[in-house]
């Protein structure tokens, strides 16, 4: 698998390369005109995310465990998101291979669908194994309970672009749900480069968040969701 620039995933440095956006003017549809880097966006046959759709998917045998701890550094609001970076912070083993927690953002709404359905966020955890080959595992949040971690994470969320603010330590198992049965498929960041290649692992079970933290995330991050795009010929792996 190739290297990536994880610095191109959601950083700070992107937003000051082309004027990518989800307006009209520098949307989603936009992207591939912008730079000739984005041009994978366009015509890229394994993009992310996608509709999933249960009944057409494969039994998967893979094992999924998640190990993440309760280390956090810097949040961000780099002008496309807001973002944790991590430090030692753990991560997952998929495959018999390890992966390290990078970062985690968010996106209101929710990028993937289930069943045609989108949710009100998004969380994506990027990981990266030692080969710098990237896996996001993508949470979704749906009206309910009010989450503690959330709470911390809007206490510090920044609205000044690009400057970065040292957290308190956050339980990360606090932001996962309970049962940990997956979807998995190979897919592309989801943000101009949008370069392929990206393991991903899309829990099925999602986190509750209160209707107040949903409304205040999606105040600061407006609509910052690409559609869905065509599964051409992935299959998407299943696990109970
Ligand atoms: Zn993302």
């Amino acid at each position: 698998m190739k290297k990536f620039f994880l610095s191109l995933v959601c950083s700070v440095g992107s937003m000051y390369a082309a004027q990518w956006g989800y307006d009209k003017h520098n949307g989603p549809d936009t992207w591939a005109k912008l730079d000739s880097k984005f041009k994978l966006c366009n015509i890229g046959m394994k993009q992310s995310s996608i509709n999933i759709e249960s009944n057409k998917t494969t039994e998967s045998r893979n094992e999924l465990h998640l190990l993440h701890g309760t280390n956090s550094k810097d949040i961000v609001n780099n002008g496309h998101t807001i973002m944790l970076q991590f430090n030692e912070a753990g991560g997952l083993v998929y495959q018999n291979k390890k992966y390290n927690l990078v970062q985690l953002h968010f996106h209101t709404p929710s990028e993937t669908q289930i069943e045609g359905k989108s949710y009100p966020m998004e969380m994506h955890m990027v990981h990266k194994d030692s080969e710098d080959n990237l896996l996001v595992l993508a949470v979704l949040f749906q009206k309910g309970q009010n989450n503690a971690v959330l709470n911390n994470i809007l206490s510090y969320a920044p609205m000044d672009i690009g400057k970065v603010y040292q957290m308190d330590m956050i339980y990360i198992s606090q932001l996962l749900p309970k049962n940990h049965g997956y979807y998995a498929f190979g897919g592309s960041l989801t943000t101009p480069p949008c370069e392929e290649g990206v393991q991903w692992i899309v829990l099925k079970e999602s986190v509750e968040a209160s209707q107040y933290q949903l409304d205040a995330l999606h105040a600061i991050l407006k609509d910052n969701a690409r559609g869905v795009q065509p599964l051409n010929d992935r299959v998407i792996l299943s696990a109970p």
